[in-house]
């Protein structure tokens, strides 16, 4: 054990040593992989279930092409990207793709939908407003059609300046949807105060829904949707059945690997293009 000036006892822990240094290889790491451009965004189709599940739109995810890992997803880096402040600058590229890539599929499907994810990081940057805008402007996307996604816990951590925010993006044009709705419930009084357009219904809600008839929080949440005047989105949708009772409780979109996963843009460009030609 190692004595230092003020007479405490620092003893070497090789686990605290080794667990230190993982992290501080993870950093170096994501540093090098930002500086390196190793991120790509992918996109989820979103269908329209009443319109024979025509894909409508897609959400845009973030994913890292790793040199040794592969592809990593956002789970695994996110947190560390958030401590080191990298996301609003990851976020704000993510962005731009997406709003570019969204124009090109425009070209085929006027009115295409852009989704975006919203760290809370990302909601209290100054720059947003900004940011926002000058990306509409670069890309030509009509800001209608482009939806900021943010969760609950985002947007009501603090409930004055998220409504302050979101008026703000609002007054440029875009939509605002609340991710994940639902799973942040003690604050349902909240959803008046917010300039919210669209919820997403989250996906617990959707897995849990019973097999044949019964209710269902997935139906209450619809309830609530549609009592507020917002446009529901049911997320993590997997089988035929949850897509079928969702379409019969008018849930108007959904999103999940029934349909279809995550994938890059050119693949999201041949559904575009096998759907056109049917
Ligand atoms: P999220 O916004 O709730 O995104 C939906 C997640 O559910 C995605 O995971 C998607 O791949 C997954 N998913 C879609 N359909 C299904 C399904 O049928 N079953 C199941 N089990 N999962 C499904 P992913 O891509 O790993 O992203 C995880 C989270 O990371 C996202 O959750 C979002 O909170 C965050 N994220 C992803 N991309 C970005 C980004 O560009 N910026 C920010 N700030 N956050 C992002
Ligand atoms: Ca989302
Ligand atoms: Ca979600
Ligand atoms: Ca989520």
């Amino acid at each position: 054990a190692k004595r230092d000036g003020g007479g405490v006892a620092r003893r070497f822990d090789p686990v605290l040593f080794a667990k230190a240094e993982q992290r501080r290889l993870a950093e170096h790491d994501l540093m090098r992989g930002l500086e390196a451009g190793e991120f790509e965004v992918h996109y989820q189709p979103i269908v329209d279930l009443d319109n024979g599940g025509i894909t409508v739109g897609v959400e845009a995810l973030v994913r890292w092409r790793h040199p040794e890992k592969g592809l990593v997803p956002p789970a695994l880096f996110l947190d560390l990207a958030e401590q080191l402040g990298q996301v609003p600058r990851l976020g704000g590229w993510v962005l731009e793709e997406a709003c570019r890539q969204a124009l090109a599929w425009q070209v085929q499907f006027p009115g295409f939908e852009m989704n975006v994810n919203l760290s809370a990081s990302q909601l209290t940057n100054p720059k947003l407003i900004q940011e926002v805008r000058e990306v509409l402007e670069r890309t030509g996307l009509p800001p209608r059609d482009l939806v900021l996604e943010l969760t609950e816990s985002v947007a009501l951590t603090d409930l004055v300046e998220s409504a302050r925010v979101l008026s703000q993006l609002k007054e440029l044009g875009v939509r605002i949807a609340l991710d994940d709705f639902g799973t942040g419930f003690s604050s349902l009084s909240h959803l008046s105060t917010l300039p919210v357009d669209v919820v997403k219904i989250d996906r617990s809600f959707v897995q849990a829904m019973p097999e044949t008839g019964g209710a269902s929080v997935a139906e209450a949440v619809l309830h609530i949707a549609r009592t507020f005047n917002l446009s529901p989105v049911a997320e993590g949708v997997e089988d035929a059945g949850q897509a079928e009772r969702l379409k019969d409780l008018g849930a108007g979109r959904a999103q999940g690997y029934h349909f279809a996963r995550p994938m890059p843009a050119i693949g999201v460009t041949e559904l575009l293009d096998k759907q056109s030609a049917e």
